[in-house]
């Protein structure tokens, strides 16, 4: 079983309720158990929202309000769902506060990024489950070697 941020197969739970469909991780998904998530919206946040980066370790929206319990909470319900079901990988979507996997945006708004990884993300990774971007699999020649099946 796989978890895969939900926007990444073409669920409108982007900010803008647009999403950030992937077709590279749909094909390498086509043949393998999976289960989406959107850990903003199972923060509590709706569709759409005000959109937020991670400032000084909070996540605080362009209007000034810290999220930061929204995007933990989702982080934790994304971390119950994978130790339930054993899941070992997931395919987050790059550069988000919740799902960046190696870079997020700077927090300045500007579409600027930086190193770093999103809440969801970075607990993942900590609790042991290997967290690759879409660009991962789109990088990858050969996607089925990614998590070491067939
Ligand atoms: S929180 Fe993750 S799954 Fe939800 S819209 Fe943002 S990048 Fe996609």
């Amino acid at each position: 079983m796989i978890l895969v941020s939900a926007c990444l197969i073409g669920e409108n739970c982007k900010y803008n309720g647009g999403n950030n469909y992937c077709a590279a991780v749909v094909d390498y998904l086509s043949d393998k158990p999976y289960i989406s998530i959107c850990p903003e919206v199972c923060g509590g946040l709706t569709t759409p929202r005000t959109p937020a980066e991670i400032i000084n370790g909070a996540v605080i929206d362009k209007h000034g309000s810290d999220r930061s319990a929204a995007f933990a909470s989702g982080a934790e319900e994304a971390a119950l769902i994978c130790n339930s079901l054993n899941i070992k990988l997931a395919i987050l979507k790059e550069y988000s506060p919740s799902c960046g996997v190696n870079y997020i945006y700077d927090g300045s708004f500007s579409g600027q990024n930086i190193s770093g990884s999103g809440i969801t993300a970075s607990l993942l990774r900590k609790n042991g489950v290997a967290v690759w971007s879409e660009n991962d699999v789109v990088r990858n020649s050969s996607p089925r070697s990614l998590d070491g099946s067939r």
